[in-house]
């Protein structure tokens, strides 16, 4: 007797510093069961590594020395998949430090950083499935252009500059959101930008959970239901 194979659901959600990634993403990954991961999160643990070992974004070549024999792991921990660089995982307060902030895209922006995660990146599906996720939810600033262009579902989240500011002040942190952004979408490699097959999203105007119900949507027409504490 054939057993028809549940469904898996690739998700990739870019867009720029305080668009709203992190909150819906988050969201989604609990209410579809899909395994969370914030891309960003694996730049600033790096960055946390480089600052921690006195290497600063001026110093290119130690920057690649750094990266060149790294060892990368994930843990997930409540649903999200976890980066522990050389067996150390960086807590929330050391990767959203201001001086995580103030380097993080500078780092990003050098090729050979980009390289030392790519793979790792692209391996979070697999981990997905292994783990029996019902899919991956994966958030960042290339992932429809690079690290996952053939995902189920692409989407690109975007919110005026006001409306970013204030959600940081909200959180309580200072970010260098503008300048990020600048570096990220100048950089030469996997820049900023709308991928072709993302759906583009103002969060600016929406609410959270009209972003998520909207998503949501989508991921219910490739078999998802939403599991029932969430949807309750
Ligand atoms: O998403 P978050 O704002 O935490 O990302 C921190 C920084 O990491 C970004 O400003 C960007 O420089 C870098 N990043 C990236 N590519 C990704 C995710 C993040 O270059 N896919």
């Amino acid at each position: 007797m054939s057993k028809q194979a549940a469904a898996f659901v690739t998700v990739g959600i870019d867009g720029g510093a305080a668009s709203g990634k992190s909150s819906t993403s988050r969201r989604l990954a609990a209410r579809y069961g899909l395994l969370h991961v914030d891309t960003g999160s694996h730049y600033r643990a790096l960055s946390a590594g480089l600052l921690a070992a006195g290497v600063s974004p001026a110093d290119t070549g130690e920057v690649a020395d750094y990266v060149e024999g790294i060892y990368l792991e994930t843990e997930i921990v409540d649903g999200s998949a976890q980066i522990l660089v050389d067996g150390t995982r960086y807590g929330e307060e050391a990767i959203r430090s201001d001086a995580v902030n103030a380097s993080v895209s500078r780092f990003a922006a050098m090729p050979t950083v980009r390289q030392a995660l790519r793979q790792y990146q692209r391996d979070q599906v697999k981990l997905a499935r292994e783990t029996l996720f019902n899919g991956l939810i994966m958030e960042g600033r290339d992932i429809g252009s690079v690290i996952l262009p053939d995902a189920n579902l692409l989407f690109f989240l975007e919110a005026d500059e006001a409306t970013r500011a204030q959600r940081r002040a909200a959180e309580g942190q200072t970010d260098a959101i503008a300048e990020r952004d600048k570096i990220d979408a100048s950089r030469k490699t996997a820049p900023l930008t709308c991928p072709p097959r993302a759906e583009r999203i103002n969060t600016g105007s929406l609410s959270l959970e009209e972003v998520v119900a909207h998503i949501g949507s989508r991921i219910e027409e490739l078999g998802l239901s939403p599991s029932e504490e969430e949807s309750a």
